[in-house]
């Protein structure tokens, strides 16, 4: 690096929060936290950070690969304006320029923010490329996404109305401002598919750094890919894998136990997931391998015996999990209908 740039470099840093903290349970050593006024980037490995938004609105984790002389980013968050805030934080890390964008899957929370990189390869699976090139804004995930968005501000703006307390009306006030603001977001959105696919595997090399991205079976959807950093034992799982069950909306039950199978045959000792903290209690990928047998074997009797979903969701009996940890008697009527979607049309 120049040492102009580093200079430059050195200025940015100190204007911005740095700090030392222990992560306990999380990552066992020690790990640098970077603070910008929208982002919060945690040193995983080697100039591999995880970024996530401070605002406090749903986002999905993003990866940046900091490398001799470019970045390559993983994921691009909910909106636009997420991925346009996400950049500029980029820049109090490193003065590298962004060179690659990978899509982990097609999710709106981790896609719609590609927009903003229209001049560098975006690279996704085929999967991807087909959810994002047809109708993505009527899949049900981003129609049930924004309906959220709308009943919040209706909560919020009930609450405004109701609240007596001019110091807790000053709050909501000023979170409902925030949140509309954020929702606003989603009217730029104009899905862009990735612009360089694969359909099993890819490397990219950058230095010494091989950034593996891998299609290790169908999971959360029929496209998720992994970015695996063999050197750093570190892979990067979107929303394919976390510490507990994902949304199964998508998803495909009944195979992505194996597809976690073949994620455990890397050689790694953190993962990252597309939501939340970094997981280093690899242990956890077991015992929701057994979760999702379990849910698919007994949804799938409940469906052979004519159980109506909703009956279903209401009825099942997952408790067995308490490692999970699942406390209570039933489970969502998406995943259930979901299920029981495959059953009938298992492609
Ligand atoms: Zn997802």
């Amino acid at each position: 690096m120049a040492f102009l740039t580093k200079l430059l470099l050195a200025a940015i840093v100190r204007s911005i929060v740095c700090i030392v903290v222990a992560m306990p349970n999380v990552l066992a050593a020690t790990v640098e936290v970077i603070t910008t006024d929208t982002h919060r980037f945690t040193e995983v490995r080697n100039q591999i950070y995880l970024a996530q938004s401070t605002a406090r609105v749903f986002n999905s984790n993003a990866l940046v690969i900091v490398n001799e002389d470019d970045v390559v980013l993983v994921d691009s968050h909910v909106t636009p304006a997420k991925a346009r805030d996400l950049i500029k934080s980029i820049k109090a890390i490193t003065p590298n320029p962004i060179t690659a964008l990978i899509n982990s899957h097609h999710h709106w929370d981790h896609a719609h923010g590609n927009q903003v990189f229209n001049d560098i390869p975006i690279i996704g699976h085929d999967f991807t490329y087909t959810k994002l090139v047809g109708a993505p804004l009527e899949e049900a995930t981003y129609v049930n996404g924004i309906a959220g968005n709308k009943a919040t501000i209706a909560r919020l703006t009930a609450q405004l109305v109701e609240e007596r307390d001019s110091e807790k009306k000053a709050e909501v006030q000023a979170y409902l401002e925030m949140f509309k603001a954020h929702a606003y977001g989603f009217d730029e959105i104009r899905p862009v598919p990735p612009n360089v696919t694969l359909s099993q595997r890819m490397t990219l090399h950058r230095g010494a750094r091989e950034i593996e991205i891998i299609f290790l079976g169908r999971a959360h959807t029929g496209g998720d890919v992994v970015v695996y950093f063999p050197a750093d034992k570190l892979v990067f799982t979107g929303d394919m894998a976390f510490g507990g069950p994902s949304f199964l909306g998508d998803g495909y039950v009944d195979e992505w136990p194996e597809t976690l199978e073949k994620l455990k045959r890397l050689d790694f000792d953190v993962f990252v997931p597309g939501h939340g903290p970094p997981v280093t209690d690899l242990n956890r990928l077991d015992l929701v391998q057994d979760f999702y047998r379990d849910l698919w074997r007994k949804a799938a009797t409940m469906h052979a015996e004519g159980v109506t979903a909703e009956d279903a969701a209401e009825t099942i009996d997952l408790t067995n999990h308490t490692d999970i940890p699942i406390t209570e008697t039933g489970t969502s009527l998406v995943s259930i209908q979901r299920i029981y979607e495959r059953l009938i049309d298992p492609d």
